[in-house]
């Protein structure tokens, strides 16, 4: 099947084939023709899947006539964190370059005044996640009655995050005669719920997880006999240091530790750069941009934080952690061998992890092959040579007018002039200084971890040496 098929406009598959897409993934496939009809969709897909384009291609496809009034958006799609929010929006960005609609991101953790000013002109698509999107009606700034398209991204996440009541409120605002596209990864029963009262007869297209059918990931255990956290750091260390690992993202199930991890990793010299939801939106913001353009080659996450996160071309992921639920590491390993690239997960499990791995292995089918970091020789500083290209994601053209450029380039602004003070102190090192400065900085960081003395780069065998017999 190509795109032509599904019934969009010229207009639309010329910005499809502009980046670089030639077929669609099974989520587009099934959602696209139907939400084209005007009919309720559920669909049942993860990010990695290609369900962002499922929604957003119809949705510019039908707002392509008529126009946006003040303060009453046309469409509205509600996102879960403010880093999906701002993906979405680079998507319609990239798909609608070739048509006239306005754009307006409400996310929280930016000035309120220009998304205010944004809203007055008219938007025909709002992207929003729900608090924001609450504040400004509260406030009189938005209408909500002139909705004819309301999309619902990553619900169970919403879920997770408490935003139900929020969501619920939201779907009585707008006007009962709308279209409703509501996607979720899971459906536990309180999303079913939702889908019950407030979708309309919808068709379900349900796509599986990227990576039960992802020969394209694979997968080892690294087995931590040492399960300090120093002992940890170090197993992590050499397991990004093999061959062919060009970035990645290294997923901890504590806040304080993605800080800590991150921390370490930069002291021995890694383009490494933490991101949670305790940083400032434009830290995180430039985080995310830093790694897409391959400045940064290490990021170390929250699970919460890396949700929704569209990083293309992610060689590698790290559990530094094993998670607790079983989902969350599927979610996690789905970050690599995307569409059709190859990717490999590495999870450090300690003897404290029987239990998380346990459900792992029956959620999966099968435990991932052991890795004997020991044996494996470690690639000269790999991580600190050259960025890849591939990391980098195609800067998105700006669509309509005024709607989305003064947020962009105030977002811009402030984190070059805020972020650089603040980020200053724990900025990763430039690639190509990397090699040196790991060389000069090993001895202070062995000694802060509470390393023996003497590893050089190699994690000895007594740390790696299998727990479970
Ligand atoms: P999503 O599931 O929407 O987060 O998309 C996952 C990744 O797949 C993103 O990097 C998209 O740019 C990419 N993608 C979306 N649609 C396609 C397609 N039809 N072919 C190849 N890649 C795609």
């Amino acid at each position: 099947m190509t795109f032509d098929d599904l019934g969009l406009s010229p207009n639309l598959l010329a910005a499809i084939k502009d980046a670089g897409y030639t077929s669609p993934t099974p989520i587009q496939a099934g959602a696209i023709p139907v939400a084209l009809t005007g009919r309720d969709v559920l669909g049942i897909a993860q990010t990695g899947t290609g369900k962002t384009a499922s929604f957003t291609l119809p949705l510019i496809e039908r707002l392509s006539r008529g126009r946006a009034r003040a303060r009453m958006p046309r469409s509205l799609i509600l996102c879960p964190t403010r880093e999906l929010a701002d993906q979405v929006a680079q998507n319609v960005r990239t798909y609608a370059k070739n048509h006239k609609l306005t754009m307006a991101l409400l996310i929280g953790g930016v000035a309120f005044a220009p998304q205010k000013e944004i809203l007055d002109k008219g938007a025909d698509i709002l992207i929003a996640t729900p608090g924001r999107l609450l504040d400004h009606f509260e406030r009189g700034g938005l209408m909500l009655m002139g909705i004819e398209i309301m999309i619902i991204d990553e619900a169970d996440r919403m879920l997770d995050m408490g935003f139900i009541p929020d969501i619920e409120r939201i779907f009585s605002l707008v006007p009962p005669r709308r279209q409703t596209l509501f996607f979720s990864a899971t459906m536990p029963n309180e999303i079913v719920r939702i889908v019950n009262t407030f979708l309309k007869d919808p068709e379900r297209v349900e796509v599986s997880r990227p990576a039960q059918t992802a020969d394209t990931i694979k997968q080892y255990l690294v087995r931590v006999d040492n399960g300090s956290p120093a002992g940890k750091r170090a197993a992590l260390r050499a397991a990004i240091r093999r061959d062919g690992v060009k970035n990645g993202i290294v997923f901890c199930n504590r806040k304080r530790d993605v800080d800590i991890v991150a921390r370490s990793l930069q002291r021995h010299g890694f383009s490494a750069a933490p991101i949670h939801g305790d940083l400032a939106q434009v830290q995180r913001m430039k985080t995310l941009e830093d790694f897409k353009s391959g400045e940064v080659r290490i990021l170390v996450a929250s699970d919460v934080a890396a949700r929704g996160l569209d990083i293309p071309a992610v060689s590698h992921v790290f559990n530094f952690d094993i998670p607790r639920n079983a989902d969350d590491y599927v979610h996690r390993i789905g970050r690599t061998g995307r569409a059709g690239l190859t990717g490999e997960s590495v999870t450090l499990v300690t003897s404290d992890d029987k239990k998380s791995l346990a459900n792992v292995v029956k959620l999966i089918g099968g435990e991932p092959e052991t890795l004997d970091l020991g044996k494996a020789a470690p690639s000269a500083e790999a991580t600190g040579e050259a960025a890849p290209a591939e990391a980098r994601t195609p800067a998105p053209e700006t669509i309509g007018d005024e709607a989305s450029k003064p947020s962009r380039s105030r977002r811009g602004g402030r984190s070059r002039s805020k972020g650089d003070a603040g980020q200053a102190k724990e900025k990763a090192p430039a690639p190509a200084n990397d090699t040196a400065r790991a060389k000069e900085q090993k001895p202070k960081e062995r000694q802060k971890d509470g390393e023996a003395a003497g590893f050089g780069d190699h994690v000895p065998e007594f740390l790696l040496r299998s727990a479970f017999g």
